[in-house]
């Protein structure tokens, strides 16, 4: 990035707050994309970075992430994020979060915050003492708690609309799937698709992650180096890092991709090739928008309500679907018509908007 205002210019961002407290030592950024649906809506991540500007970049590139989400997603939030410039694992950590809590507050409502890398529920406490506007709170405090689970419910409805539209029934019974990456999210979903009797394929770097599917659902496991050259009909990326590449495309042999990871493709060429080889592929910030649907249930409701909450991530099957349609229409990659469909509802709400009266947020 050369110059902040040529790309917030560029990608029309709103508004980039710096936060600074010598005495504490915070150094904090929150960047606001957009706010046409709803309040700017992010976690807040605390890392070290090598420069102010990679902060910033960070920052800008993550809260427009969060915009495209919510929309695509029919939320009514905007997107935001917060990073922290700091050693991650900094001990002292009360007066840093309750000072960025402080610099929350002010905005009265424009940027609601949330845990993402490097901050924990217990930093968000510490936010929550100073301002209403943090939405990941343990459930003693109203939040949701653990949303693992419903990001796997969100990945699992993606690949039944995916399903539908291959083999033109929605039923995952017997269908073969191999997933990469056992944590907290990918052990939910293979537990749920084991539910739904289908085939599963596992695997994982850390072998006790393997071992406690493999005990607890009597799936398959291979090696991680492996995973790539299955014969099944959908894989399910649910780990780290950038696995649809050059290198990998050459082995998928699958018909779906559909899983929970952040970054699948690792350049969008990826995104166009996989849609020539004609691999459906369910775009990562569709498929994972389910733990932040459920999180974020309780803005403008005010509470948590697990049936309400779950319903909204269901309609991930539906956001999918929507996708699949604009993609042929268009004649464009689904990660293309993933950012088409959140564009194409932030334009049709802006013009409900113009009537004014927003709601405000509730927390
Ligand atoms: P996690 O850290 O709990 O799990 C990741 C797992 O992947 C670990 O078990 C790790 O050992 C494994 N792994 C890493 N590299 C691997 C490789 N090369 N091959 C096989 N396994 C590998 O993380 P998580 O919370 O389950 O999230 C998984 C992915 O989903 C991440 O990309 C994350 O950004 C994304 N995501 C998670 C959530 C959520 O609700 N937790 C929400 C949205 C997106």
């Amino acid at each position: 990035m050369e110059s902040i205002f040529g790309y917030m210019e560029k990608y029309d961002y709103e508004n980039l707050l710096f936060c600074q407290d010598r005495a504490i030592g915070l150094k904090a950024i929150i960047a606001l994309h957009d706010t046409t649906l709803g309040p700017a809506t992010g976690g807040c991540r605390m890392w070290q970075y090598n420069s102010e500007m990679e902060a910033i970049e960070d920052a800008l590139r993550l809260a427009r992430g969060m915009t495209y989400k919510y929309a695509a997603a029919g939320v009514n939030l905007g997107g935001g994020k917060a990073v922290i410039i700091g050693d991650p694992y900094r001990k002292d950590r009360e007066p840093i979060f309750r000072a960025l809590g402080k610099f929350i507050n002010r905005l009265g409502g424009k940027y609601i915050t949330g845990e993402d890398v490097g901050t924990t529920l217990r930093d968000m406490e510490y936010i929550r003492m100073e301002t209403p506007y943090v939405v990941t709170l343990p459930t003693y405090l109203g939040g949701a708690g653990d949303i693992a689970p419903m990001t796997a419910f969100g990945t699992i409805q993606a690949m039944r609309a995916c399903a539908k539209e291959i083999f033109g029934n929605d039923n995952l019974e017997g269908r073969t799937v191999s997933v990469q990456g056992l944590g907290a999210v990918g052990y939910h979903v293979v537990k749920q698709l084991v539910e739904q009797k289908a085939r599963v394929m596992v695997t994982d770097i850390l072998a006790a992650k393997v071992e406690r599917v493999v005990k607890e659902f009597g799936v398959r496991a291979v090696p991680p180096e492996d995973i790539y050259d299955l014969d099944v009909e959908i894989y399910s990326p649910c780990a780290l890092g950038a696995p649809i590449n050059d290198a990998t495309l050459k082995k998928l042999k699958c018909k779906i991709i559909a899983g929970c990871a952040n970054n699948q493709l690792q350049e969008e060429i990826h995104g166009d090739l996989v849609h020539k080889m004609g691999i459906l592929y369910a775009p990562d910030y569709i498929t994972n928008a389910g733990g932040t649907i459920y999180d974020t249930d309780r803005v403008g409701t005010g509470n948590v309500n697990h049936k309400r909450g779950k319903e909204k991530v269901s309609r991930i099957y539906q956001t999918m679907e929507r996708l699949i349609e604009i993609s042929k229409r268009d004649k464009i990659p689904t990660y293309l018509a993933a950012d088409r469909l959140a564009e194409e509802r932030i334009r049709s709400i802006a013009e409900v908007k113009k009537y004014g009266g927003d709601l405000p947020p509730v927390l």
